[in-house]
């Protein structure tokens, strides 16, 4: 059936990834639709304010000027002659440019005679209008683009007079729009834009501000428009676009947080059915690592005892087979006895001070009969000035005939066997060089790690429980000391051991 790594991506996939995946479109959804509504909504709050804006403009406007012509009719009908009079109305009505009044045949009866190029302005429009346009007293028009207003207006008497008047641009962008516009809470820009489309008054400089809306004034400022405007950044679109990719954004972290989850979760599940794995071919390994040996052991022991081999020669050469054998045996059964109790902490270390060149002369004797048996080139350079170096004298002979034990294992052809001991920057350094099958460099981290054996055929049939370097590296390690490998297939190996000269103080 599934193995528990298939089960478990399943099983993450619809408990994590599924649901995470439906959030991230139902998110995205509700996002869109916020997005879209709050822009209507937003639009449909700008209009309202902007008409309401445009009328209180006009209102304002027309109050202001009703007030002129007011006063005007009331010029009119007092007997002082009116050339001074609307003399004095004009001083206290700053809104109103340039003024005429003329009858109804055309006669200019307000000023004396036309300004600038009034006559050819003004004289059309009057005419226009006089045309019974303005039946009713009182009734105003204004005249698209040159802002000429016209108000019909009653002499004493019962003649009518066309009043015909410009409005100043500074006084209706301050009495007016400023008064009226200027006073809004708002965060938009509102502006007002003339007949040809110039910007007349705005609340604020209008710079990259973006353009949400116009709408038209109405018979006071024919052709103008008031525009609302939204400062850049601030128009809801933006703001739900912050939302959105801060909501990508904790999404992302979100999965990837999870996605990174899964993944550790699955390596360490990975791990462990390696561990499992391993540990299940260590004691397969340590197994036959010990019949081996026993099976020898016994075979040689039996040979003797029947008293057939007469000859002294072999039989000595047996009785070196059986310690040969007892002492591997001797040397498994620690190694896999320090590994358990360094592996539960139980490891104790008694250093001393000890002289080198003893301990790895010592160390190599035990391999003596194998070394030679085989044919060994052996080559033990020990540095003569070397000082006595504090340490646990049994663990690191144990390391080293390690070592010693895998490059006469893993040999190839050409049988050598180097140890060198040296100090090196203060530390003493021990290597055991080879030239036997050499390892790959992908494999240099992983043959320290308990269990772990070189998946090689050449490797597979030499026997080893895969504790040997990680026994090693504990060994040295409790010393504060490390241990490196250099080298390559075909090229044998150099294992190092570095290890302070003095134990240096906890901490
Ligand atoms: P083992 O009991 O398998 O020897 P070790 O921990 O001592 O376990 O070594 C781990 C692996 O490293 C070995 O299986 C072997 O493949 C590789 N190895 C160790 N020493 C040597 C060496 N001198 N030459 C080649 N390969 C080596």
């Amino acid at each position: 059936m599934w193995s528990p790594s298939a089960r478990f991506s399943t099983l993450a996939l619809v408990a994590i990834v599924a649901p995470a995946t439906i959030v991230a479109v139902l998110g995205w959804v509700s996002i869109r639709q916020w997005e879209a509504s709050s822009e209507l909504l937003y639009r449909e709050q700008a209009r309202d304010m902007a008409t309401m804006a445009a009328e209180k403009v006009e209102m304002m406007l027309r109050h202001a000027e009703d007030a002129v012509l007011d006063r005007l009719q009331g010029a009119l009908d007092a007997d002082t002659p009116p050339a001074r009079a609307v003399d004095d109305l004009l001083a206290h009505a700053p809104l109103v440019r340039r003024l005429y009044l003329i009858g109804q045949r055309g006669e200019l009866l307000y000023p004396r005679a036309w300004k600038d190029g009034d006559a050819a302005i003004f004289g059309p429009l009057v005419a226009e209008a006089a045309k019974g346009k303005f039946e009713r007293s009182g009734k105003r028009e204004v005249v698209a683009g040159n802002q000429v207003c016209l108000a019909m207006l009653v002499r004493r008497g019962g003649e009518p007079v066309v009043a015909a008047f410009i409005r100043d641009p500074d006084t209706l962008r301050r009495e007016i729009f400023e008064t009226t516009l200027g006073a809004l809470e708002s965060s938009i820009i509102i502006a007002v834009l003339d007949h040809a489309g110039r910007t007349v008054y705005s609340r604020a400089p209008i710079g990259d501000a973006q353009h949400v809306l116009s709408v038209r004034f109405r018979e006071t400022l024919p052709d103008w428009r008031l525009a609302v405007y939204q400062a850049s950044g601030a128009a809801p679109r933006q703001a739900v676009r912050r939302q959105v990719m801060l909501f990508t954004g904790a999404f992302g972290v979100l999965v990837a947080v999870i996605v990174a989850g899964i993944a550790t979760t699955w390596r360490l599940m990975r791990r462990e059915t390696e561990m499992t794995r391993l540990k299940s071919d260590f004691v397969a390994n340590v197994s036959h690592d010990l019949k081996t040996p026993l099976s020898v052991i016994r075979m040689f022991g039996e040979t003797l005892e029947m008293g057939r081999v007469t000859d002294e020669g072999k039989r000595r050469e047996y009785y070196r087979v059986i310690t040969r054998e007892s002492e591997r045996l001797s040397r498994l059964i620690d190694n896999v006895l320090d590994f358990s109790r360094i592996e539960g902490g139980r490891q104790t270390y008694e250093m001393t001070p000890t002289a080198v060149e003893p301990l790895i002369r010592g160390t190599l004797e035990a391999f003596t009969y194998p070394l030679a048996q085989q044919g060994f080139k052996v080559d033990v350079d020990v540095a003569s000035d070397l000082p006595d170096v504090v340490m646990d004298a049994d663990a690191v002979g144990q390391a080293l005939a390690n070592l010693i034990d895998n490059a006469i294992k893993y040999s190839g052809d050409e049988r050598a066997l180097a140890v060198d001991a040296r100090v090196v920057e203060g530390r003493l350094v021990i290597a055991v060089i080879d030239r036997g099958l050499g390892i790959a460099t992908t494999e240099h981290a992983k043959i320290f790690e308990k269990f772990y054996r070189v998946g090689r055929s050449d490797t597979q049939g030499r026997r080893g429980s895969g504790v040997g370097l990680a026994l090693v590296r504990h060994i040295v390690e409790a010393h504060r000391g490390d241990v490196t490998v250099e080298s390559a297939p075909g090229e044998g190996s150099r294992f190092t051991l570095r290890l302070p000269l003095a134990r240096e103080r906890d901490g």
